[in-house]
């Protein structure tokens, strides 16, 4: 399930993320030689585990990542290809690093056009596509060789983030086997390939040792994993394991963090992990992107579950864990999508009554099949659309945000300044959902788990007070 859009369209934009300065970094003589890599991350989750891999590799051979364009002596920018919109973000942001830096590396999703790349910034030294891992860290070498020292910067076990120390995304798979129509990630990116249960586990397992208190599980399809390889087992703790997605959500429970789901299919399957939610394994949250509810617009959109059938399970996933949170995006104005087929969609929503949703006006995305389309809606009654849209959900979450008032819940403090804290409760994943303010509460650090107790709610987000330390 694509996210690129989800992330890069939230309700709270956030800038590219670039690598962490160095200040964190240990000085001493080697260092002090060392070659420097700057990096831009642009796009999904997904591209931002990419660019993790990409760093771990490079800090393992003793490169050093720089803090702004000027310290590095060459840039990497792993672009996202998505949406049109999102490749002229990924050119101006080439441009950029080519205007500030001059030595640049291209890489992710857009990669696979490096006629377009070149064609708009002839300078740029290499250009590599989405997981290629290995070309882009020999393109390093070729800009930038290596020191010869193997004893230069060691990395920590669990690799290099570029998330805050305390939660960290977990990618299980690569690639989809559906085939939407408005989406070319397939192309991009290839079918379902998951990893192997074991691997994702130790990778899972180090990331908590080294201080991640949340795991956000990614992938293009989370509900599906496991079906290429037809659920092989791998040896984890000395037991076989499956590599399913209840299985897998099981595990990844034991291991005493918060696990989120994101870009889970709601196939009947998944039932079977709502129970883990009530239970408190894993968190009550399944991030689902619904896309619409019509059912002509789904088939048009080539959608592999069919939304009449989805209310229903929702209903059914509440009785088992009533505080269930679900978010999902949509999209409206889908070629041929109809006044009726929009209405159809308001009413869908008002019934299934998602706890955080985004909306998208639809965009064509070179190469994809819903270019072929008839019936284009226009852009001001996509723009109408959209508006009634936001408002409709606006009311819902209100009402549903209004029920925490008074509750005391657990939240998870991502940042904190002279005004206070600013955290997260278990119904909302870190940059797409709402925060949870503590106003004054100025003692408390990122990653801290508090009780608060909640004063005050609007449509998007919660204020509080501590209530005690969890
Ligand atoms: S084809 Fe569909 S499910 Fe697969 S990544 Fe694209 S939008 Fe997501």
């Amino acid at each position: 399930m694509t996210s690129v859009s989800q992330t890069k369209r939230s309700a709270k934009p956030r800038a590219p993320r670039k690598a962490p300065a160095p200040a964190k970094v240990r000085r001493d003589k080697a260092k002090a030689v060392a070659p420097k890599v700057g990096f831009v991350s642009l796009g999904c989750p997904k591209a931002l585990v990419d660019s993790e891999r990409i760093i771990t590799k490079l800090r393992a051979e003793g490169y050093q990542v720089a803090g702004d364009y000027q310290g590095a002596d060459v840039v990497v920018v792993n672009t996202c290809g998505f949406l049109d919109s999102a490749k002229k973000e990924s050119l101006d942001a080439i441009g950029e690093a080519i205007a500030s830096n001059g030595r640049v590396i291209v890489t992710g999703c857009m990669g696979v056009e490096e006629g377009r790349i070149r064609a708009a910034h002839p300078g740029v030294l290499a250009v590599t596509g989405p997981h290629q891992y290995e070309q882009v860290v020999s393109a390093v070498h070729d800009a930038v060789p290596p020191l010869h020292d193997p004893y230069v910067d060691l990395v920590p076990p669990e690799g290099l983030r570029l998330t805050p120390r305390h939660y960290a995304y977990l990618k299980i798979s690569e690639g989809c086997n559906n085939r939407c129509s408005f989406c070319i990630i397939p192309s991009l990116r290839g079918d379902l390939a998951s990893r192997p249960a074991a691997s994702v586990m130790a990778e899972a397992e180090r990331l908590v040792k080294a201080g991640v208190r949340e795991l956000l599980v990614i992938s293009q399809d989370t509900s599906a994993y496991g079906l290429d390889i037809k659920y092989a087992e791998s040896m984890w703790r000395g037991a076989p394991m499956k590599a399913r997605f209840l299985d897998l959500s099981r595990a990844l429970g034991d291991l005493g963090a918060w696990v989120r789901m994101h870009y889970v299919y709601p196939y009947p399957h998944v039932d079977d992990v709502i129970p883990l939610m009530a239970e408190g394994k894993i968190l009550p949250y399944l991030d689902i992107p619904f896309q619409h509810a019509s059912p002509a617009v789904l088939k048009a959109m080539r959608r592999p579950a069919h939304q009449e059938k989805t209310a229903a399970r929702i209903a059914r996933w509440r009785a088992v864990c009533p505080d269930l949170a679900i978010r999902s995006t949509f999209i409206v104005g889908f070629p041929g999508e109809t006044e009726q087929d929009f209405a159809f969609l308001l009413d869908w929503l008002k019934e299934a009554k998602l706890n955080r949703v985004g909306c998208f006006k639809y965009e064509p995305v070179e190469g994809a099949k819903a270019n072929d389309l008839e019936g284009l809606v226009p852009e001001e009654v996509k723009e109408d659309r959209w508006h009634r849209f936001m408002a409709v959900q606006q009311e819902i979450s209100r009402d549903l945000l209004a029920q925490k008032v008074g509750q005391t819940i657990d939240v998870v403090i991502d940042e904190v300044d002279d005004e206070g804290a600013i955290g997260r409760s278990k119904w909302d994943a870190p940059e797409i959902d709402g925060s949870v303010f503590l106003n004054g509460e100025t003692s408390a650090k990122a990653g801290d788990m508090l009780a608060v107790r909640v004063l005050h709610a609007d449509e998007y987000d919660l204020w509080g007070e501590r209530a005690a330390v969890s």
